[in-house]
């Protein structure tokens, strides 16, 4: 008998965790298209391209030929300024340091209006987040010149909130019920005001390719903006009878997301046990890392006989995705996991070496970039 498939949906405000089986599924029921060997070869040489973190995209073609042309384009993405950095807003951060470094203009947004709608937070309470986020990405290479980068916040940004506006009118029930199911109005009015982010390169510069990397999660606010900008376009043809300077679809690239540290879900702002931030003591970081779920035995002798299963551990997956940097040292240490001869104690040891080297050097470059931060965000 065919083996039943679980129910699955994607929600973008939820910390749902995705099993390595669904992202064939998804690329199936979703028409998104598989980031191949012709991709990875145009795209800058990173870990989460060789390493397939990245898997699918939309739309990657149209930034290609941009490129060729020597045409401007566009990176557009943001975070919810509810709280610190952690590992899963680091893969987001990382992937548009390299789309601005392949040289399109990046284009980041503070979502404070989100973390109203979906957290509660005040924009004024949001404000300190989004100065503490910003010098994070900063400190992780974001340009923030002005022929390179244009940094907003939601609630101060007019173009949003007018975009939202026109193509809320083209919105109906069963769109927002066949994307993100029943929710509380206002997270239907937040996925609004991302399409109106997504669609601000375009229409604060003008009409361009624009990839937004995001977490496979976020796929349900790519649909709609594509949705509604196709919608949108139609609806300005029937106004104007000539189309002048139509919008580009926007695309987008895709990564795999990173389940929490205790094995539960992924990391998530939501369950505190299961990511660590970058503003937290170093010795609460040792010491969840300490308690992070692995793939080993129950003890050393059967660890040794039976072999670990680094594919269901969260020290090989955060090394894999961040913290080790050498392809051969990683593929060399699961092969020695399975054989039994790396043990966990060890493994973990280096893990927690490599992660604080990195949160330390971090925090050291992000102290200088805070002023800045606060100058881009225009808080005094
Ligand atoms: S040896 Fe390393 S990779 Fe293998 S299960 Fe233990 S911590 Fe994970």
């Amino acid at each position: 008998m065919a083996k039943k498939q679980k129910e699955f949906y994607m929600d973008p405000w939820s910390a749902q965790s995705i099993d390595e089986e669904d992202y064939e599924r998804l690329i199936k029921e979703f028409g998104i298209e598989r980031v191949g060997e012709i991709e990875r070869q145009k795209l800058i040489d990173n870990r989460f391209i060789r390493r397939k973190i990245i898997f699918g995209h939309r739309s990657l073609e149209d930034i290609f030929k941009a490129v060729e042309k020597k045409q401007p384009w566009a990176v557009m993405s943001g975070i919810k300024p509810s709280g610190p950095f952690h590992l899963g807003t680091l893969t987001t951060a990382l992937e548009i340091v390299e789309f601005q470094k392949m040289g399109g203009k990046a284009y980041y947004c503070i979502a404070d209006i989100e973390s109203w709608e979906d957290n509660g937070i005040p924009y004024e309470d949001a404000e300190e987040d989004g100065i503490d986020n910003l010098a994070d990405i900063l400190a992780l290479g974001l340009d923030p010149s002005p022929d390179k980068a244009y940094i907003w916040r939601q609630s101060q940004e007019p173009v949003v909130k007018d975009a939202c506006f026109k193509v809320g009118r083209l919105l109906t029930q069963n769109m927002v019920n066949a994307i993100y199911g029943e929710k509380p109005f206002g997270l239907y009015l937040a996925a609004l005001v991302q399409v109106g982010d997504i669609l601000l390169p375009q229409i604060l510069d003008a009409p361009q390719p624009t990839v937004v990397p995001v977490g496979i999660d976020q796929d349900p606010h790519i649909r709609l903006t594509r949705d509604l900008t196709r919608r949108y376009y139609k609806e300005i043809k029937k106004g104007e009878k000539i189309v002048r300077n139509a919008f580009f679809l926007p695309g987008a690239t895709y990564h795999k997301l990173l389940a929490g540290l205790d094995g539960t879900d992924k990391m998530s702002k939501r369950n505190p046990n299961s990511y660590f931030t970058f503003n937290e003591p170093i010795e609460s970081i040792t010491k969840k890392l300490k308690g992070a779920l692995t793939g080993g035995r129950r003890n050393k002798k059967e660890q040794q006989e039976l072999g670990g299963e680094p594919q269901k551990c969260m020290i090989y997956k955060i090394l894999t995705y961040h913290f080790e940097e050498d392809d051969e040292k990683l593929a060399d240490d699961f092969e020695k996991c399975v054989k039994g001869e790396l043990m966990c104690g060890e493994h973990k040891k280096e893990c927690i070496e490599k992660v604080i080297k990195f949160i330390e050097n971090h925090r050291e470059k992000k102290e200088k970039c805070i002023d800045k931060a606060r100058e881009l965000l225009k808080v005094d």
